[in-house]
């Protein structure tokens, strides 16, 4: 089956299932400063699991692009990837365990052919905090699923909240028990070094997690423990690559149409093969289709948050492919992957600007090989000067991203071998390198949007104010580009040709704090997109949006011209009244490329 084929399926299905297809999310979040990209299809309805209305209703299907930063250094085996889909249903306080997985199983055996003696499942085998699902698992017993293809985990496997296992639950957190799904592909031998036997689970690649039911039906409670929730919510995600590799019985997702055109390309422009640079090819397959996605999603490489990441994802893709063959791995060799790419996804990529992207990643490229000679000029010098060979590598490494595998096969060439006391000196480097950047981005991944909810809903607020103040100085020309929310700032870019006057920035300036002063209530409404266009609501995301939209009002919030101030569909986070907001100062007004000027903002 091909991918197409199956994620037209799996829409399909769950539509048939009284199921609304939601439009996906962008890579970077839109509203929450606090995690740098979108992960799982869940993480942009969050508000709604927490009890927000969706427009689209109570059960919601679709397909949402991910990445995973924190997975860079796991990609290099047959199932690992920084991108992926992510197939995700969702059931918004309606249907619960009876109805899903029932039809997550006819999903599998009957639309995708699965053989049933293949599937395990995992369910939750309960704690001091709450009792076994035993629920979950007489559901699988039902639907034909032998005892022993059923295992019980705990916590650390079996759970889903936002912060873990449930002791790690603040107040006010919501979870619960999960029930995952594994294919086993019976031609993979166990690897002994994962454990005496082979489980669902184990990591020797013999079984494939390939989807997962969540059962959010936990609140925690002030008091420590937690309560049933009067609804019961459940999120199903399930990865497309791993999906399309089980219906073709091939455990390597990197065979599947998803990749093949791109691993084909690399061979092809390296002269190589996959069988005899598998794991260079598998990084590089991954992370250029992952920066192909990120970039249409507007990120440029760069030294900060998500511009850093792509950054280290183009040049690991340059290293590989120069370790592969460095007179080859050419500009034209990296404009021929983003084509494979593209093609792979043409649907999906109908207003992408190609040529941009081919430059961004050409220029960034040669930039990252200057880096490297200037590195190795280094390196020589360090060499004639008997330095310590160990802590001049890793200084390459901190200073310059310079990949210790590439050092080494350039010392190779000039003769040079490491002693054991060099490479632990490397390693021990490596190691707090490591360790510091972790703990960097644990910081930045944890908490998610609940820690500095309050800050970002008033700047997200005031992302409104901005935008009607700027069309109501400057004219209706004016539409959002983009904004960019921290919890120190906010940014707004928006389509207008000139630099704006220092006058005109204090006339905006001082009619959003005319607004907040006026005390305007904030209000929203679920309607049709064409009533809500028709009401004068703006909207610059293209058709980002379903049949159903949420259009917040800031002012008077009947549906007549003139009578509020701002009217926008948004699916962000609001406060109620402006009177919340404080005071609004521009900070900063710049140009953001052709036609587009950027304001930085700040409430105090
Ligand atoms: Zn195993
Ligand atoms: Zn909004």
């Amino acid at each position: 089956m091909t991918s197409q084929e199956l994620r037209k399926k799996y829409i399909e299905f769950f539509v048939s299932k009284g199921h609304k297809e939601i439009p996906s999310a962008p890579l970077v979040p839109e509203n929450d400063p606090t995690t740098l990209f979108t992960s799982s299809g869940m993480q942009p309805l969050v508000p709604y699991l927490l009890g927000r209305a969706h427009p689209a209703g109570k059960r919601l299907v679709n397909s949402q692009p991910c990445f995973r930063a924190e997975d860079i250094e796991e990609v290099g085996d047959n199932r690992h990837t920084t991108f992926f889909e992510m197939l995700g249903n969702w059931s918004l306080g309606d249907y619960f365990k009876k109805e899903q997985l029932p039809w997550i199983w006819e999903f599998l055996t009957k639309e995708l052919g699965l053989a049933k003696e293949k599937l395990y499942v995992s369910v939750f085998e309960g704690n001091n905090d709450v009792p076994k699902d035993t629920e979950t698992y007489e559901i699988w017993k039902s639907l034909g699923l032998p005892e022993d293809h059923i295992y019980f985990y705990g916590a650390d496997k079996n759970w889903w909240s936002r912060s873990g296992s449930p002791d790690k639950m603040p107040a006010g957190e919501i979870g619960g028990p999960d029930s995952e799904i594994f294919y086993e592909f019976t031609q993979v031998e166990h690897d002994a070094k994962y454990g005496a036997k082979c489980r669902p689970n184990c990591d020797c690649g013999r079984f494939l997690e390939i989807g997962n039911s969540v059962f959010i039906q936990y609140l925690k409670r002030s008091d420590g423990k937690l309560k049933e929730l009067p609804e019961n919510n459940v999120d199903f995600g399930g990865g497309l690559e791993r999906l399309t590799a089980t219906t073709n019985n091939n455990p390597d997702i990197f065979g599947t149409d998803l990749y093949k055109p791109i691993v084909e390309k690399i061979c092809e422009g390296l002269g190589t093969s996959y069988e005899k640079n598998k794991q260079y090819i598998q990084v590089i397959a991954d992370h250029i289709k992952a920066s192909v996605f990120l970039m249409k999603d507007g990120v440029v490489p760069n030294n900060k948050l998500q511009g850093y990441v792509l950054r280290r994802l183009l040049r690991r893709v340059a290293t590989k492919a120069f370790l592969i063959d460095k007179q080859k791995s050419d500009s034209k060799f990296f404009r021929s992957l983003i084509k494979s790419v593209i093609d792979i996804y043409s649907e999906r990529f109908e207003e992408i600007n190609t040529a941009n992207i081919e430059e961004e990643v050409s220029l960034e490229i040669r930039k990252f090989r200057a880096t490297l000679e200037r590195g190795l000029q280094q390196l020589d010098k360090s060499i004639k000067d008997n330095e310590n060979l160990g802590l001049a590598v890793f200084n390459l490494f901190q200073s310059y991203g310079y990949p210790l595998e590439l050092t080494i096969e350039l010392l190779k060439e000039r003769g040079i071998k490491f002693t054991d006391f060099d490479m632990g000196q490397f390693e021990e480097g490596r190691k707090s390198h490591v360790e510091l950047s972790r703990t960097a981005s644990a910081g930045m991944f944890k908490g998610g949007l609940a820690d500095h909810s309050e800050v970002v809903t008033k700047y997200h607020t005031a992302t409104h104010l901005l935008h009607a103040a700027l069309r109501q100085i400057l004219g209706s020309h004016v539409e959002q580009k983009g904004s960019n929310l921290t919890v120190e700032r906010l940014r707004f870019d928006f389509s207008q040709p000139e630099k704006l006057k220092e006058e005109q920035l204090k006339q905006v300036e001082d009619l959003v704090n005319e607004k907040i002063k006026e005390n305007l209530p904030v209000s929203s409404e679920i309607i049709d997109k064409e009533e809500a266009l028709k009401s004068g609501a703006l909207a610059f995301f293209g058709d980002k949006y379903g049949d159903k939209v949420t259009v917040y009002t800031i002012g008077h919030p009947e549906r007549s011209e003139g009578s509020h101030f701002s009217r926008e569909i948004c699916g962000g986070p609001h406060v109620k009244n402006t009177s919340e907001l404080g005071k609004f100062t521009i900070t900063k007004e710049e140009s953001a490329g052709a036609g587009v000027r950027r304001i930085y903002a700040t409430l105090s």
